[in-house]
């Protein structure tokens, strides 16, 4: 049986990244947790060295977890292409280099895959729940759809611009971010949590 979060408890959330904390915020509020994020607790940024989403994911909510004394949920996702063997991935965040440079990121992606590579591309969410004791629950969840170039769009965060989800002629940068809750990785990696932990 999955551990399951106390309702109305305190849940921090283990990320530095605000694209990411307001979409985690939004999906996580219906459920009426005391969300805290872990820069208020002036946690600093774990070093991420799994070769995988889920790994990366425990590294941070553990280390929010056992920092605070609270249950933690942390998220570890990437944008992936295809031709490229499933990259950038883990390494989503470092292609846009310490000045967060998603225009150079995403130029990257496209130069890579060449004028006619294979476009398919995906995102990965890799979702933890961590608590103090070490326990763990971990969710996957993922969107497939392809790599345009140059990116459309303003809205979202990272990658958002470049990627059309299958079935839909948006890219996540032109969605609102209801639309793009509706298909994404990590809403979907979130239904699940919801599914398990939540409710
Ligand atoms: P990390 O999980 O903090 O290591 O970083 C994940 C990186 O993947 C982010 O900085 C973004 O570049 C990218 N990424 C993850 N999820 C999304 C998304 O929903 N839209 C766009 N980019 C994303």
């Amino acid at each position: 049986m999955p551990r399951r979060l106390e309702p109305g408890g305190r849940l921090v959330l283990a990320s530095h990244n605000p694209g990411k904390l307001a979409e985690i915020a939004d999906l996580v509020r219906p459920f009426a947790q005391d969300v805290v994020s872990s820069g208020a607790f002036g946690l600093p940024e774990p070093v991420e060295d799994a070769p995988d989403f889920v790994g990366n994911a425990r590294i941070k909510a553990l280390a929010a977890a056992r920092a605070t004394g609270l249950p933690a949920l942390a998220d570890d996702s990437g944008f992936c292409a295809g031709a490229l063997d499933g990259r950038p991935g883990v390494h989503s965040a470092r292609w846009a280099g310490p000045g967060k440079d998603f225009a150079a990121a995403m130029a990257r992606v496209h130069r890579e895959i060449g004028p006619v590579g294979d476009r398919a591309a995906w995102f990965i969410a890799a979702l933890c729940l961590g608590w103090p004791d070490g326990h763990t629950e971990t969710f996957v969840g993922r969107v497939d759809g392809i790599a345009i170039f140059p990116p459309r769009g303003t809205l979202g965060f990272g990658y958002d611009p470049m990627f059309v989800p299958t079935g839909a002629t948006e890219t996540f940068g032109e969605m609102e971010p209801e639309a793009k809750h509706a298909v994404s990785h990590r809403a979907r990696a979130f239904a699940q949590l919801i599914a398990e932990c939540l409710t």
